[in-house]
């Protein structure tokens, strides 16, 4: 029996392809980054069957890659060295959600627009941490690779907010991780060793995640939305310090455009909910407050007329951040996500404007502000994907702007394998080489999205 009469034994006919279209739709994801071919395509629809493939993947030595919605921008679903993409749209229950304990149990399959309107219809007080993605990108997969939400600033990135989840091992074992794998609550994941560690930020190269339990939390009855500007690069650390040690927003973040004219100034975009009207009249006041005897003196100003689209645009959950008005003929869109400490952002925000405009871009930043504080930094790029010469060109920037992420001490977040390279580079030599033993531990056979975290890759460099 060749592979593909396997696959099919295993999953069935019409949920495994190696037809040239799938091929074509899974070697490529809406990024910059360069196509490459998968040979086979599965969409398993439970644990059992992801189990027979990954079984089946290492008697036959055959890479196996997980995708969610494939929505990363850096390629990070699409596969190195070809073999299964293994597609987890099909497994899309939710199949818990606990009131009381706030958490809720989900497959991979699971997009943010799902679980979000489930909520929404069936638990109307009860929200996730959602990204402003895609609405068809994965809970799961975002959660894994250390995504943030509508409410990280307040409560930490969507990895933090893993209670416990079921894995299936690269050699084919399920195994269960958090309070689930002691009794029959998903409400924790400690007090055990932290085994969740071993699969958030490893790009699907240690497992399979095949359910997750997710922390929800209260939906506030009231929002708000204040917007300040400055034009002093300078004085965002501190005033970024300040709000964030009130310890009183949902959400935090920073935009500015070059293009139009109205949007070439850093605008911090504070979101404040609160449960009761006075808790929220509280929270403004204090806003107003900070910034009225901010240090930089008056040259901090508050937004008065709000436009009402724009007001709605903020307070949609996601907000629509990204105003990008440099959105370019086809579509293209990419960003470096830096992960800074805060006190770099004047540099990185100045070498980012050369950084576009050497290449011919203008510049475009949205900035969530994390909790530590900290921010991802977003060097966002617009692009022409039917331009190979634009495309191109955006690879050379991304590539600069990941270079001066980690020059600035910082690392990027999602990285695609240059990317990756580079902090595996600068990491302590005994970390990579825990990393590396890990993942020979784990996956002897070396199937698991090879190429990922691995000091070893070799890749087309992009040129300078
Ligand atoms: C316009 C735009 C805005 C964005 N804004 C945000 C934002 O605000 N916040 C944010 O966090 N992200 C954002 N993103 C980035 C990205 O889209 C999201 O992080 C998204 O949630 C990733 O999920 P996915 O399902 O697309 O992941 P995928 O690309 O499918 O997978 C990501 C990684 O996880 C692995 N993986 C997938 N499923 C599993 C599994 N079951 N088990 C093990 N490994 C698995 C894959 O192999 C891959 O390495 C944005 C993207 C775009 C295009």
């Amino acid at each position: 029996m060749d592979l593909y009469e396997s696959l099919m034994e295993i999953v069935g006919s019409d949920r495994v392809s190696n037809g040239q279209e799938e091929r074509y739709f899974y070697s490529r994801d809406s990024g910059a980054q360069p196509p490459r071919e998968a040979d086979y395509v599965a969409l398993p629809k439970s644990t059992r069957e992801v189990q027979k493939i990954v079984r089946l993947a290492n008697r036959e030595k055959i890479p196996v890659t997980p995708m969610g919605g494939g929505f990363t921008l850096s390629a990070l679903a699409v596969p190195n060295r070809a073999g299964i993409v293994l597609d987890m749209k099909a497994m899309d229950r939710i199949l818990e959600v606990n009131e009381l304990s706030r958490y809720t149990v989900i497959e991979p399959g699971v997009t943010q627009a799902a679980l979000r309107s489930y909520l929404k219809r069936n638990h109307p007080h009860l929200q996730h941490s959602t990204p402003e993605a895609p609405p068809a990108v994965t809970v799961v997969a975002n959660a894994l690779i250390q995504g943030h939400g509508h409410i990280s600033p307040r409560y930490g990135v969507n990895s933090d907010m893993i209670n416990g989840m079921e894995v299936v091992l690269p050699t084919g074992e399920v195994c269960t991780i958090g309070s689930r794998s002691v009794g029959p609550a998903w409400f924790t994941r400690g007090p055990l060793p932290d085994l969740s560690g071993l699969f958030v930020g490893w790009y699907g190269t240690t497992g399979i995640v095949t359910k997750l339990a997710m922390r929800l939390y209260p939906k506030p009855k009231f929002r708000d939305v204040f917007v300040f500007s400055t034009d002093e690069i300078d004085l965002i650390p501190e005033a970024v310090s300040g709000v964030t040690g009130l310890d009183l927003l949902e959400d935090f973040f920073l935009i500015s455009q070059e293009k139009p004219d109205w949007m070439n100034h850093c605008f911090f975009v504070l979101i404040l909910s609160a449960h009761v009207e006075e808790e929220l009249a509280l929270k403004r006041d204090i806003y107003k407050n900070f910034f009225c005897n901010f240090a930089g003196g008056g040259k901090v100003e508050f937004v008065q007329d709000l436009h009402p689209a724009l007001r709605k645009r903020f307070l949609d959950v996601p907000p629509l951040a990204a105003l990008a008005a440099d959105f370019r003929k086809g579509g293209g869109f990419e960003y470096t996500g830096a992960i800074l400490p805060i006190d770099k952002i004047p540099e990185a925000w100045r070498k980012g404007i050369d950084i576009a405009h050497r290449h011919n871009m203008l510049c475009s930043y949205v900035h969530q502000v994390l909790p530590g504080p900290g921010i991802m930094f977003g060097f966002n790029y617009s692009f022409n994907r039917a331009d190979p010469k634009d495309v191109e060109n955006t690879r050379k920037a991304l590539a600069e702007s990941n270079r001066l992420t980690y020059e600035l001490g910082g690392m990027v977040w999602k990285g695609e394998l240059a990317a990756q390279k580079m902090a595996m580079e600068r990491m302590d030599p005994n970390t990579l080489q825990l990393i590396t033993r890990i993942k020979a531990l784990l996956d002897p056979a070396h199937i698991m999205n090879p190429g990922n975290w691995d000091p070893g890759e070799t890749h087309e460099e992009t040129p300078q």
